[in-house]
């Protein structure tokens, strides 16, 4: 049995309590215990907070450096990660690659930034105000790396982007790390940081990694600290009321869970390639990753007069997906993360049941390719189909976390952008449009309740990388029920762990703090 262990105050301990077990989802089998009851975790954060100053004296190169040197101990070691993937994630070979090469993408991207940003250690934005009729008095704002750690907490679905995705923007920031994977998959996150620390790239206090419940992390929470928060609603809304965190008034971005939407426009032909794109992507969304991804789209919604058309087609795709053992190279569908995760499901798909038909799944599958269906965390790919916009509340509210979607009717733009509205704010919407026209109403009707808006018509074809897969380019993140965070997003990202400060002076004095910094608009 594996006996996971964290890395705090720069040394590997285990927890002194017997831990949860974590498992192999696709039969059930204990793979080993995740525990850190018991451990100096306020001391590690105050180790990170001291030690950790080293980022903060390298320029953004040196730190573009080191993102790209971790990236390169990774590449190196990808082979046993998506082996661990596979027997703790139930990932097919496809969807460790998502969460892998996501992460290893996402850290090489911000290694970039960072050597296009050269030698300053602060950001300086274009532009300069006058404040005094005479010339001799000025501002500019300057962005500079907070003196506090950033603690990252992750949700079970993405143990390595979630992971590298945070800390790339965190240490181009300057800012060291204590991240707290979920207990669930953290054995894959426990490995990566295992080799990068072996690998003896990292300075002292950078990176801390708390594999367990994390007792008493938020309490030992400060003034400069920031914390990222990456999970389901309910631990969100935890966290904000959290006394500690309340009283020192910490930076906090939440990443919660939505109900996405995928709109096929008016526009859009039955039988074109707009529409068969769609049917592609709602295939992927009922089986990539068991369905486990934050941006899934949950909701789809169709033309009323099309809804027959689509729902057919669908119905054959959702049946061409092969369901089972994840190392089976035809398995499309694989498990769920545990048996937790598929308990949950179901009661969630019991309360959209009550609400819109069962046109394929809604339950365990009687049989899968390779694995016992039960033993295993298997769901059937799910797709429901709603009577009517009208009188849904449920579908619009609760998140199966898995493989499963409903189908729902509308008939004006106002009416999918009102039926959209229902979720209370996503991460992420999709439109499927023949006409750019139709694109931009919706569009600007949507973006309001949405971190990103994807808009798919016959120009952008197969191009697209998809509804869910962020793009480190982009923000990430929604407003109302997804927690209104906002991560990534180039250099946007940064300024989570820097503090923005007006300076007022002469032009020779903000000329000379502009020579040390790199001009960047955040
Ligand atoms: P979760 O149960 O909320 O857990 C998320 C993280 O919070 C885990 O690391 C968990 O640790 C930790 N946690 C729970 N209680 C804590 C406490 N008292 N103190 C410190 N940490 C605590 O969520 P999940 O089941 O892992 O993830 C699934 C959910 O996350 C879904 O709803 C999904 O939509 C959402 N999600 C959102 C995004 C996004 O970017 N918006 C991305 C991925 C997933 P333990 O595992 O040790 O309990």
């Amino acid at each position: 049995m594996i006996r996971l262990e964290s890395y705090l105050s720069g040394v590997w301990q285990p927890g002194k309590g017997e831990g949860r077990a974590f498992v192999d989802p696709t039969t059930g089998a204990a793979l080993g215990t995740v525990d850190s009851s018991g451990l100096d975790i306020a001391g590690a954060v105050a180790h990170a907070r001291a030690r950790g100053t080293a980022l903060r004296a390298m320029s953004f190169a040196e730190r573009g450096a080191l993102l790209n040197a971790i990236a390169d101990v990774l590449v190196a070691n990808k082979a046993d990660y998506a082996d661990i993937a596979r027997r703790n994630s139930g990932n097919t070979a496809r969807d460790a690659a998502i969460d892998i090469d996501g992460g290893i993408g996402t850290l090489k991207y911000y290694a970039r930034l960072g050597r296009t940003l050269g030698a300053g250690r602060a950001l300086i934005e274009p532009g300069e105000d006058q404040l005094a009729k005479a010339e001799t008095f000025k501002a500019r704002h300057i962005w500079t790396a907070r003196p506090g750690v950033a603690i990252h907490i992750n949700a079970f679905n993405f143990p390595s982007w979630g992971l590298w995705e945070k800390v790339a923007v965190a240490f181009l920031a300057g800012s060291p790390v204590v991240a707290k994977p979920a207990s669930a998959t953290a054995w894959l996150s426990e490995r990566m940081v295992r080799d990068v620390v072996a690998a003896n790239i990292l300075p002292a206090g950078a990176l801390s990694l708390v594999c367990g419940a994390g007792e008493g992390l938020l309490d030992a929470v400060d003034r400069f600290d920031a914390i990222a928060f990456t999970g389901s609603a309910d631990t969100g809304a935890m966290i904000r009321g959290h006394a500690r965190v309340m009283e020192r008034a910490p930076r906090l971005n939440i990443e919660a869970d939505s109900i996405n939407v995928a709109v096929l426009g008016n526009s859009a032909a039955v039988g074109g390639d707009v529409f068969n794109l769609l049917l592609r992507e709602v295939t992927n969304a009922l089986s990539v990753k068991a369905g486990q991804l934050c941006t899934n789209i949950r909701r789809i919604l169709v033309p009323r007069d099309k809804m027959a058309g689509f729902v057919e087609a669908l119905v054959a795709k959702v049946d061409g997906i092969a369901v089972g053992d994840p190392a089976l190279a035809e398995t499309r569908l694989g498990p769920l993360c545990n048996d937790g995760q598929r308990k949950a499901a179901l009661a969630g798909l019991a309360r959209l049941t009550a609400e819109a038909r069962p046109a394929r799944g809604g339950d365990v599958p009687a049989s899968v390719n390779g694995a016992d269906a039960k033993k295993g965390a298997f769901l059937a790919p799910t797709l429901l189909v709603a009577p009517s916009g009208q009188n849904l509340s449920a579908v619009h509210d609760v998140e199966v976390f898995g493989p499963a979607a409903t189908v729902i009717p509308y008939g004006s733009d106002d009416e999918a952008v009102a039926l959209a509205l229902r979720g209370e704010g996503s991460l992420a919407a999709s439109l499927w449009v023949d006409e750019a026209a139709e694109a931009a109403r919706l569009a600007a009707g949507l973006a309001p309740l949405h971190g990103r808006v994807l808009c798919v018509d016959p120009v952008v074809g197969a191009s697209h990388t998809g509804h869910p897969i962020v793009m480190p380019q982009c923000i990430h993140g929604g407003p109302g029920r997804a927690g209104g965070g906002e991560e990534l997003g180039g250099l946007r990202g940064l300024r989570f762990y820097s503090q923005r400060t007006a300076l007022q002076g002469s032009p020779a004095m903000l000329e000379a703090v502009a020579g040390q910094a790199a001009v960047a608009a955040l």
